[in-house]
């Protein structure tokens, strides 16, 4: 599931392209992905304009004053193709631009969502009145005041998009080696000092992935790796050296969701 790494590296790669290109077409392959009133047809003829994000959340201005906004969930991929260029397999939402370009948008498992709402209706989508601040939004005092509140295990707490919303199962596992805590560790028993240390890894691996996943979208925004995740240090490398200190990944897999650490670095018993 794409997370603010790879959100962010999308929209930068689409803000310019959008901003100011009329939509001259749309096609919609499985209209129940579209679930707001507005139908994308509505957006012939219109202007798209900055394209920002909160959370897992990506969102386009319409001249409008309407606002599109997508989450792909688990498979939703992004491809900015020429009209010429062959289409992925499951492309299911296009949209065609004035200046040639389409965007085009593939999910295998058709999970991920589109809406087209004003800009005064967001919180009418399912989760969206519930987010907290955006990670990325949060500053240093408001993720420690934030994370007070919380007494669950680290994992828990930092996937949960009430609190802090953009990081998710991926990023986690990341995030928390480069903190030296354990997935389990409950967040109530760390003194500031890693509480404050949680923050900058955050910021830390953000930064890191940032150059990563632009180089990854800057042919077209289609991913070579269909998970994204090739980069990533702890995430998924089950029994590989763990990159600090050569110790082997431990791997744990709960309800179909897999958490992965480094039991050196990362011990729970501190
Ligand atoms: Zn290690």
């Amino acid at each position: 599931m794409p997370e603010i790494p790879d959100l962010e590296a999308i929209r930068g790669f689409l803000a310019p392209r959008l901003q100011g290109n009329p939509v001259v077409r749309t096609d919609v392959r499985y209209p129940w992905l579209i679930r707001s009133e507005d139908k994308l047809e509505t957006l012939v003829g219109h202007v798209l304009g900055p394209v920002r994000r909160h959370g897992k959340f990506l969102l386009v201005a319409v001249d409008d004053g309407r606002e599109l906004v997508v989450n792909p969930m688990l498979t939703g991929r992004f491809h900015w193709a020429t009209a010429s260029d062959r289409k992925r397999p499951g492309t299911c939402v296009l949209f065609a631009f004035e200046d040639g370009h389409e965007l085009r948008y593939s999910d295998a498992r058709r999970m991920g969502r589109w809406y087209l709402v004003g800009a005064s209706q967001l919180d009418l989508i399912p989760q969206w009145s519930s987010l907290g601040p955006d990670a990325l939004a949060m500053t240093e005092d408001e993720f420690l005041a934030g994370l007070k509140r919380h007494r669950g295990q680290a994992k828990n707490v930092l996937t949960n998009q009430e609190f802090i919303a953009g990081i998710g199962n991926a990023y986690s596992d990341e995030i928390l080696w480069e903190a030296r805590v354990h997935p389990h560790r409950r967040v109530a028993t760390l003194d500031e000092e890693q509480r404050r240390g949680l923050y900058r890894a955050m910021h830390a691996v953000f930064d890191w992935a940032r150059p990563i996943l632009e180089a990854e979208v800057a042919e077209g925004l289609y991913q070579r790796n269909e998970e994204w995740r090739d980069h990533l240090r702890v995430h998924r490398k089950a029994d590989e050296p763990c990159p600090r200190c050569g110790a082997p990944i431990k791997a744990q897999v709960q309800s179909s969701r897999e958490t992965d650490y480094c039991l050196t670095c990362q011990p729970l018993d501190l």
